[in-house]
């Protein structure tokens, strides 16, 4: 038997925790009667609005554009009228400005029938992209039409769509590539055409074998597009973008570099499904497939629904919290952030919002870094975070750069580990901010 792939590095293992919610197919939450669409979504510029208070939106106009630098336009979840601009709650910013949209369910939504996109040139599909608001929806929001346009002076030979979902409790790539398979397949031959190239790899964690069962039977690869569905070992985390490279192809991405520096192009499985709503539907990305987790939630659940939909009507929707509940995250246990409040919306991003009781988290206090090094040990990117920490508590921030703060992707892992409970990963974010300054 030949072992299953993986990165050479670090990485931890943490309680998969996907029992809950990788049985349960993807439900259609009903639209709320108000949205809250958060103007910047993604890495770049944020959206200038381009509708006015009590003006009528269909679904999928646009109602923001980005005017200056990178960007991708903001599109109407559903029909409605705007109320107005507002300040929407934001699990790292505090509050971001937003477009208030009163949903009107009585208009129906848009048709939308495939349309054959093999005759579109690679500009147009790329335009169609753009003007669909697609960005990485797994991740850090980077624009998807500047992704598959990469530096000629890097060629690229090689898509990985990236369906690890290694993050313990989430399930939404899971049940995507379960339910959508054909789609998310349409979609990277859609990127291959664009990227003038053959070769895709579909890289998914072991522990999800009916979805490498449903992507292998839906890659059918031909002539132009070879895809091949590769396994990787379980082990967190697998499906960072540096980590995926080189557990799939064995090139490493050098620091501060692009995965385009070593030829390879990655995506998210389900922005791969954006993107074949995109082009071959013409469908601009404006609703979102996230879990809602963890044994606080009355009803965990796989749910679609429109960016702009706050926390406190999915909870309702999901007949609310139990009295056992201790923390709300807003992502991943391991790459998440701890939230204190219901009011805010989805954005483009958001994979997954956890509900959890005392028994699912750590609540014992950090104490002195006893140089165990268990942290160097278990981090992908081999980045000493104890010496990050201890400038950090001297007052000396500005120092940590010699340590590598600025690999760090924050993933966790060393904080995972810390006997002494230390939290790693803020100490971390606090010298990249001071560094930065
Ligand atoms: S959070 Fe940063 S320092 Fe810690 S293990 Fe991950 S990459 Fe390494
Ligand atoms: S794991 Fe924690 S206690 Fe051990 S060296 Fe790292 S910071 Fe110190």
């Amino acid at each position: 038997m030949t072992s299953l792939l993986t990165f050479p590095k670090g990485g931890v293992h943490p309680p998969a925790a996907k029992g809950l919610t990788s049985h349960l197919a993807i439900e259609t939450m009903p639209v709320p009667d108000e949205l809250e669409i958060i103007l910047g979504q993604h890495i770049g510029a944020p959206c200038t609005p381009t509708v006015n208070a009590k003006d009528e939106v269909k679904e999928g106009d646009v109602i923001g554009e980005v005017t200056k630098g990178l960007g991708v336009p903001l599109h109407a979840p559903i029909a409605g009228t705007i109320k107005g601009m507002g300040q929407s709650a934001h699990p790292m910013r505090v509050t971001a400005p937003s477009i208030i949209l009163q949903t009107n369910k009585e208009i129906s939504a848009p048709r939308y029938t495939p349309k054959d996109w093999h005759s579109q040139t690679k500009d147009e599909l790329l335009k169609r992209i753009h003007g669909a608001g697609i960005i990485g929806i797994g991740g850090a929001g980077f624009p998807a039409h500047v992704k598959l346009n990469p530096p000629k002076d890097n060629p690229v030979d090689t898509l990985i769509l990236n369906g690890a979902e290694c993050e313990p409790y989430i399930t939404a790539d899971h049940r995507q590539m379960l339910e959508q398979s054909h789609e998310i397949v349409e979609g990277a031959k859609i990127i291959l055409k664009t990227l003038g190239i053959t070769n895709c790899h579909i890289g998914i964690e072991d522990n999800k074998p009916d979805a490498i069962a449903a992507m292998t039977a839906a890659a059918g690869s031909t002539p132009d597009a070879r895809i091949t569905v590769t396994p990787l070992q379980v082990k967190y985390p697998q499906g960072s973008e540096k980590q995926l490279i080189q557990s799939i192809t064995g090139r490493k991405v050098p620091a501060g570099a692009l995965p385009s520096a070593v030829g390879v192009v990655v995506h998210n499985v389900s922005t791969t499904k954006a993107i074949y709503d995109a082009v071959a539907l013409g469908k601009p990305l404006y609703e979102k497939v996230l879990t809602i987790s963890g044994q606080a939630i009355n009803r965990p659940a796989n749910l679609r629904v429109k960016v702009g939909t706050k926390v406190k009507d999915i909870v309702e929707y999901l007949g609310g919290v139990k009295p056992s509940l201790a923390k709300i995250v807003m992502g991943g246990p391991m790459m998440g952030f701890a939230v204190s409040t219901l009011d805010l919306p989805v954005t483009k991003t958001t994979s997954s919002v956890l509900f959890l009781t005392e028994e699912e988290i750590d609540t014992r206090p950090h104490s002195q870094c006893i140089r165990c090094g268990w942290c160097l040990e278990a981090c992908p990117m081999g980045i000493e975070a104890k010496e990050i920490a201890i400038h950090v508590e001297a007052g000396r921030p500005q120092d940590t750069a010699q340590f590598g703060v600025f690999d760090c992707f924050e993933c966790g892992c060393c904080s995972y580990v810390c006997p002494a409970k230390r939290p790693l990963v803020q100490f971390i974010r606090l010298a990249k901010m001071k560094a930065k300054r």
